[in-house]
């Protein structure tokens, strides 16, 4: 009795043991994420009850390693045997998760609700006399360096002129401060994170945008409309998934390249065989222009009156002495403030883009005279121009695009003209590029009904037009799934997805314990993470995380409303070819893919 009471003794110790460290070990893994990662958006009680929470999780596993140790503490009668067996038995439950916990979180797809159905298109045809709708998206434009919105060099005159007869959007937001997300979601009217839950269920194969969604093109294909799509951007290509629907799409002839002497496609390039194609189009007709000139290199075929030859010379040398890897890496090292940008060469650099939106002005003007030549104008025709993203210039010491979600990148002009858009107007509000997928489809009599599947992210911006009032959504932009800007015309927050969740995602104490760790070992989301009174604060220089805890929660709610009234949808897609080789080499010389 006395052995079997010895034994018994032992084993409820090893169970006790094993739980009690293994149950700290959640608890420790808890306090390390509420400290690096939680702090800014839990109150004290949420914080207890996730240390709680973890704890569980912790001492759950315990548990299972514990009748383990249990068993086999109770068959050794030395202490210091058993001491090491259940000290390995703890250590091989623990280093594993350490290990493994060092990669980054995954993205908790539950954390945006139950994905939907996404069903088949609804059959609608357009409505008689449908008007023409000229799509012109300009890669890398910053708002800011427009006077439309402001900025002093007249680097845009004839999208002014347009933007007169027009209607002037005073605040749009992009779904992703980078092409391909951003221009994903303009061509499905979905958020980004509906097309990346897909793409990653098919273990990101084939075409970004898959062959089940239902694209603007082919929406306004399916209601009777000619399409034809010009694009001069990689991601864009008809590989990605960016030419279904399209009767007509052309990502070749104008598509951004190099060569050994540096010479560059231009938006002369995707322009010229978009009017050619206009000679033939029948209305009603939906074309899309993708112009790319502003990105870097910052290359324009001849200087803009603002730029001085002779100061800008040694930077014209330098720059010009670089291949296409060598440029995108010296705006990285810049970005990097290795070495920091001075003022002439942020000015220098500056002087070229401003000259590049203007190379990409004259086309624009070429096409908007070729359309009114053809009698596609105010009584048949809208006439649409936006940008994919912005660009920074140190503004928040960033060079570049795609690593951050302040206004010079999320922001983008945004200017309708044409039949039913007021001329002469300027709405305040804000919009987002979903909403022009919606407002599109609205002009063609192709919008979905409230209700009616499948639904778009967007709204259509025809009655705010119509009212004259000012739309009030709030709009939300990503940096691949992990980090969303929740934007009002007031506030912004930035914010994870990943570690925002009050987990344990998972009871299961190996996934629970792994998640844990990846939360409190994975980078820190720190840097990532801001609230800005935009209006006190236009420039996003002020913090306010950790000042404001009221509007930071409220915000907060908000966007986890937000984001759970758009869930991820279920979607069949078949795996197209996606981008080839040649492709992604280019992509990588522009610092795009590692
Ligand atoms: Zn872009």
């Amino acid at each position: 009795m006395a052995v079997s009471g010895g034994i018994g003794r032992r084993f409820a110790t090893g169970v006790a043991v094993t739980t009690a460290a293994l149950g700290s070990f959640g608890a420790a893994l808890a306090v390390a994420a509420v400290v690096r990662v939680h702090l800014p958006v839990l109150d004290w009680g949420e914080r207890v009850r996730l240390v709680l929470r973890w704890t569980a999780v912790g001492a759950l596993g315990g548990l299972g390693v514990g009748v383990a140790a249990g068993l086999l503490s109770g068959f050794v009668a030395r202490r210091w045997v058993r001491g090491i067996l259940v000290g390995l038995l703890v250590a091989a439950s623990i280093v594993p998760v350490l290990l493994a916990g060092r990669r980054s979180p995954g993205v908790p797809w539950s954390a945006l609700g139950a994905p939907q159905e996404y069903p088949p298109l609804a059959e609608r045809r357009a409505a008689p006399g449908a008007a023409n709708l000229v799509l012109v998206t300009i890669d890398t434009l910053r708002h800011d360096h427009l006077q439309l919105y402001g900025y002093e060099r007249p680097t845009a005159p004839h999208l002014a002129v347009l933007a007169r007869g027009g209607t002037v959007f005073e605040a749009a937001v992009a779904q992703a401060p980078e092409t391909l997300h951003s221009l994903a979601s303009l061509m499905t009217g979905l958020y980004p994170h509906v097309l990346d839950k897909e793409f990653e269920d098919r273990g990101q194969a084939g075409a970004f945008i898959g062959s089940a969604f239902h694209t603007l093109a082919e929406r306004l294909a399916a209601g009777g409309y000619d399409t034809a799509g010009f694009v001069s951007n990689l991601y864009l290509k008809q590989e990605n998934g960016f030419g279904q629907g399209f009767r007509h799409f052309d990502d070749r002839s104008g598509m951004f390249w190099w060569g050994p002497k540096g010479r560059w496609k231009r938006a002369e390039h995707v322009v010229e065989p978009a009017l050619a194609w206009l000679e033939r189009a029948e209305s009603p007709f939906f074309l899309w222009v993708h112009v790319m000139d502003p990105h870097h290199p910052y290359e324009p075929a001849s200087a803009g009156p603002w730029e001085d030859g002779s100061r800008a010379a040694p930077h014209a040398a330098a720059y010009g002495a670089l291949s296409i890897r060598g440029y995108t890496q010296r705006l990285k090292d810049l970005r990097a403030g290795r070495p920091r940008a001075t003022p002439e060469e942020l000015a220098y650099l500056v002087g070229r883009y401003d000259a590049e939106i203007l190379q990409v002005d004259r086309e624009l003007a070429r096409l908007h005279q070729r359309l009114e030549s053809r009698g596609f104008d105010e009584r048949n025709t809208v006439l649409i121009v936006t940008a994919d993203h912005g660009e920074e210039f140190v503004d928040h010491g960033g060079m570049l695009h795609g690593h951050s979600l302040f206004d010079e990148l999320i922001r983008v002009p945004l200017v309708m003209r044409g039949r039913g858009i007021p001329p002469g107007k300027r709405l305040g509000g804000q919009v987002q590029l979903v909403d022009v997928t919606a407002t599109l489809l609205d002009l063609a009599g192709l919008l979905p009904a409230s209700g009616e599947s499948p639904e778009l992210d967007g709204v259509s911006l025809l009655p705010a037009l119509a009212a004259g009032e000012p739309p009030l959504h709030a709009a939300l932009s990503f940096i691949d799934t992990r980090y969303v800007a929740y934007r009002t015309p007031d506030w912004k927050l930035v914010a994870a997805f990943a570690p925002y969740d009050l987990g344990p995602p998972s009871w299961l104490p190996w996934e629970g314990l792994l998640s844990m760790a990846r939360v409190a070992l994975g980078r820190p989301h720190h840097p990532k993470i801001g609230l800005w009174h935009l209006d006190e604060d236009p420039r996003e220089q002020q913090n306010l995380v950790g000042n404001d805890a009221v509007s930071l929660r409220t915000l907060y709610a908000s966007l986890l409303g937000h984001r759970q009234a758009h869930p991820p949808r279920l979607v069949a897609s078949s795996a197209g070819p996606g981008l080839n080789r040649r492709g992604r080499r280019a992509l990588r010389a522009l610092g795009y893919v590692q």
